[in-house]
């Protein structure tokens, strides 16, 4: 298996302006210290409740927002040490389609002229064979390359993610960064769009980071699964890992929510008191204590580190301090009082 991304303790801490003189008075730490690798070929979704730091995550590996900390290797170069010009041959390698691709095409310009675009500013092609390339592309993401001359109003917001799809692959891409990119479709057409997004995956060998909250796509889609929590991640795992056997509390809280597929299967049902804490001050110890129905003191000032523990795959890994205690039963679930 060969590493296409692999991140390194990123950061991305948002400055929080105040006062007269606008000093930063304080940071949003939206990503704080996250690790992981991304083998070439494979689907690795990040799932979380909105504010984890998914979003941000996507958006710092591209740099789209600059990383305040961390290396970003892409193929072994660090993107985040890279001149903004030099990270520019790189746009090419790394697409992102976001949840609203309208929100991100020109109303004015046509289908061609945006995939045409694209092009230009990667230098795909000599000018003269692009209008065969945008042809074939509309075909290949299941649209029909008469269709190449209308405006993006006429397009359904099924079509509209096609053509955001086309769009990416205009340049080549190795990576896909597909930031909530069904989450705005009715299900019937995100199914439609998932498979699509399979279907490229086996033919031009492409990777994804799927970034998404819907635990139902995320099972589809992926190889592997990253559970973020505010800002750190919770548990990475195999996608079989993740949901049949999860060994985070809270990965198992979030599990919790979705109806589970066998009802043979009893799940142990974790329902989660209060809301997500603030990303400016967050908790000490480990960031999921002040709802962890597990929580000991011990959580409260040591932080997990992202581990395999007993009995569970190498390449699975948890950060809780008391998986074995709390898989053996030996923990039972208690709110410890704050
Ligand atoms: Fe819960 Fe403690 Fe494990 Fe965090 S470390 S998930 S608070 S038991
Ligand atoms: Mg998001």
């Amino acid at each position: 298996k060969k590493e296409l991304l692999k991140v390194e303790g990123l950061k991305q801490h948002f400055p929080i302006k105040g006062g007269f003189f606008g000093r930063t008075v304080n940071h949003v730490k939206a990503v704080d210290d996250i690790s992981f690798t991304v083998y070439e070929g494979e689907t690795v979704s990040i799932v979380g409740e909105s504010g984890c730091g998914k979003s941000t995550t996507g958006r710092a590996i591209l740099r789209l927002e600059e990383p305040s900390d961390g290396k970003v290797y892409f193929e072994g170069t660090d993107l985040a040490s890279l001149s903004k010009s030099e990270m520019r041959k790189y746009r090419k390698d790394l697409q992102i389609i976001f949840q609203d691709p309208y929100a991100s095409i020109n109303p004015r310009q046509s289908i061609s002229d945006v995939l045409n675009e694209a092009m230009e500013i990667q230098n795909v092609l000599p000018k003269k064979e692009r209008r065969k390339r945008i042809l074939e592309l509309l075909e290949t993401v299941g649209l029909n390359g008469s269709q190449a001359d209308r405006y993006p109003h006429e397009f359904s917001g099924g079509q509209r993610q096609r053509i955001g799809i086309a769009r990416a692959l205009s340049v080549n891409p190795k990576l896909i960064i597909c930031d909530e990119a069904v989450s705005a479709l009715d299900v019937s057409i995100q199914a439609q769009v998932l498979n699509l997004l399979e279907e490229l995956q086996d033919e031009y060998g492409l990777t994804y980071l799927f970034i998404s909250h819907d635990l139902g796509v995320v099972r589809h889609i992926s190889d592997r699964v990253i559970v973020m929590y505010l800002g750190k991640i919770m548990e990475i795992g195999d996608k079989h890992s993740i949901f049949d056997n999860p060994k985070h509390p809270y990965t198992k809280a979030l599990l919790s929510a979705i109806p589970v597929p066998d009802p043979e299967r009893e799940r142990e049902h974790i329902v989660l008191r209060g809301d997500v804490p603030s990303p400016i001050d967050p908790p000490t110890g480990c960031r999921f204590h002040t709802r962890c129905p597990f929580a000991q003191e011990k959580c409260r000032v040591d932080v997990p580190e992202l581990k395999t523990h007993d009995g569970m795959k190498q390449s699975h890994e948890a950060a809780c301090h008391f998986v074995e205690e709390i898989e053996s039963g030996q923990l039972k679930p208690n709110y410890m009082e704050t």
